[in-house]
């Protein structure tokens, strides 16, 4: 698999400058070590791109390290699918991690331990309350929670009853273990928060050998510390946990990382939650995870994405502390500029109508010499056969042309790419009046394109050879959701009404110029005039391409918004 780990120049944001602050003072002794740390509970989106890009860019730029570690501390969701999945998008986004991939459920008998230290020390303990009891004593803003009952057991009474929370002598949801802090904090996350549950359940790694769980905020920071994360960056929500992290940290006296929080980078006309994302798969509305109008990683990879793209489009968004949502024509605009250099150029035909050329010999064929790259002269140039019954798109042709159509339509001269110039004399209608062929006359005195009598020809099609054509199914795709802002429905309504209905359009029989017969699964092209395409890995077989769009040539989003002025 295609893997370009060429970062592009990292722009400068309010992280880096907390590290070089850090690197100044020496207070990690110059080191700088970051991580990604997935919760394996479904398939990475383009917001998560965004972290891992940044984590992973930060430890390159610093020449520092990068830990991919799984947070997978919640038995329940957690799948090997889902773990595979992320270890391949992290990769192929570019995220070097080399060794450093992680569980955090290899720690769970150092954060066992752990645990038992901070009950001996007198700072957490066994409350029996249920989680319904537990959430009634927590209090409110501004309003102080209540004591367990629980809370004052002695020592050896917690250390016993821990143990046997291990041991699974008691049910689920019956117990848990509390760090004592202050019911009355004005921080609701420091009263008394929950460290363990126990749940009777089997883990994707650990299999049956724990019945009690580390909760998400006893875990994390561990993990970190365990790893010698020096700057743990993560999303805005944590904020207001990070003073339980340090608390956890400094009542075990062991090592400090330091967090720092950014926004959450989310992308116009899709959504960015895994729940979300979870039910459009389960429901049959996409065909799967990596369905090319997912806001996946593995989406946008079948869709025809370059992982320096992302990187591209990660560098255009920047990194901010005001929650942002990017324009989808931002992404797309990342792309099309990579392929506008790479891509080389290809004819194909969407929607064909017939053309004969009515004095062009029937038996004839020609190769015109075509140019696989205007960008780029060194992809050189490439044969197209050519003859007397050619397709052309549909919407080239007008019977009765539009003002200022300029291309085919009777009695006007327009180009063929790369071959001649030629002329409607008359179509051919089916019973109900649908053109079906156009006839032209071809000027031979033009063959490449250009007129020998310098005339202007205002006109250029692109054209493939019926006779040479290959067959071939072509998807097409438009946002996933059809409003900027999906999740936005009001009470009663779901999200999944603002769906795009026409967000996938299938053509079954587009018409190729046979060179792409040849197409490796997951090449891309510039198909002239309507955009880049990229050769479905999945769905190509040998010398039958499956080509998806990955984007139009031209940003059509601007160009509806012209229009709707
Ligand atoms: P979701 O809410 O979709 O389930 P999550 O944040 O719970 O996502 P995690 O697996 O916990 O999913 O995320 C791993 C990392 O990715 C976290 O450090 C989180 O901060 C980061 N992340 C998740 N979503 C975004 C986003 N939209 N933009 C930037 N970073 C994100
Ligand atoms: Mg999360």
């Amino acid at each position: 698999m295609e893997n370009n780990t060429d970062l592009p120049a990292v722009r400068t944001n309010f992280i880096h400058e907390l590290i070089d602050e850090d690197n100044r003072t020496g207070r990690f002794q110059g080191r700088v070590h970051t991580r990604f740390p997935p919760e394996p509970n479904g398939y990475l989106h383009i917001g998560h791109a965004t972290s891992i890009i940044l984590n992973s860019g930060i430890a390159k730029h610093y020449g520092g390290k990068f830990n991919l570690r799984f947070d997978d501390t919640n038995p329940a969701k957690e799948e090997q699918e889902y773990v595979d999945s992320i270890i391949e998008d992290v990769r192929w986004l570019g995220g070097e991690f080399g060794d450093r991939l992680f569980f955090a459920s290899d720690y769970f008998q150092q954060m066992y331990d752990r645990a038992v230290e901070l009950i001996k020390k007198g700072k957490a303990y066994v409350c029996d309350l249920t989680p319904d009891e537990v959430r009634a004593h927590r209090g409110a803003p501004g309003e102080p929670g209540r004591d367990s009952p629980h809370r004052d057991r002695s020592v050896e009474e917690n250390l016993d009853l821990f143990e046997r929370m291990r041991k699974g002598e008691f049910p689920d949801g019956s117990r848990t273990l509390r760090a004592k802090i202050d019911m009355a904090h004005p921080n609701l996350n420091m009263r008394d928060p929950v460290m363990y549950r126990i749940l009777h359940a089997g883990h994707h790694r650990q299999g049956k050998k724990w019945c009690v769980y580390p909760m998400y905020d006893w875990a994390h920071g561990l993990e970190d510390s365990i790893e010698g994360v020096t700057h743990s960056i993560c999303t805005l929500e944590f904020e207001d946990h990070r003073p339980l992290y340090d608390w956890y940290l400094d009542q075990l006296g062991v090592y400090h990382p330091q967090q720092i929080e950014f926004a959450r980078r989310t992308l116009g006309n899709t959504i960015t939650s895994k729940r979300k994302l979870l039910e459009l798969v389960r429901d049959g509305h996409v065909e799967g995870w990596d369905d090319p109008r997912m806001p996946t990683v593995s989406g946008l990879r079948r869709r025809g994405y370059t992982s320096s793209s992302l990187r591209a489009f990660c560098d255009e968004v920047g990194i901010s502390r005001v929650p942002g949502v990017s324009d989808i024509w931002v992404l797309e605009n990342a792309l099309r500029g990579e392929l506008n250099r790479t891509a080389p150029r290809a004819m194909a035909v969407l929607r064909p109508l017939k053309v004969v050329l009515t004095n062009y010999p029937e038996d004839k064929t020609e190769e015109m010499e075509a140019v696989n790259n205007p960008e780029d002269a060194s992809a050189g140039t490439r044969k197209v056969p050519f003859c007397r019954e050619l397709f052309i798109e549909r919407d080239d042709f007008m019977e009765v042309p539009a003002k200022k159509f300029f291309r085919m339509t009777p009695g006007q001269e327009v180009r063929l790419r790369a071959a001649y110039i030629v002329r409607c004399e008359t179509v051919v209608k089916d019973a109900s009046g649908v053109v079906t062929e156009v006839h032209c006359a071809y000027d031979p005195a033009t063959r490449g394109g250009d007129t020998p009598d310098g005339r202007k020809i205002k006109g250029t099609i692109h054209w493939v050879s019926a006779r040479h054509a290959l067959p071939a199914k072509v998807r097409l795709y438009d946002a996933l959701f059809s409003v900027r802002d999906p999740e936005a429905v009001p009470e009663g309504h779901d999200y999944k009404e603002n769906l795009n209905p026409s967000s996938l359009e299938t053509l079954e029989r587009a018409m190729l110029e046979p060179s792409l017969k040849d197409a490796a699964p997951g090449s891309r092209f510039q198909f002239e005039r309507l955009g880049y395409f990229f050769a479905d890995p999945k769905d190509s077989g040998p010398g039958a391409p499956v080509f998806n769009r990955t984007v139009t040539l031209r940003d059509s989003w601007a160009k509806e918004a012209v229009k709707n002025k």
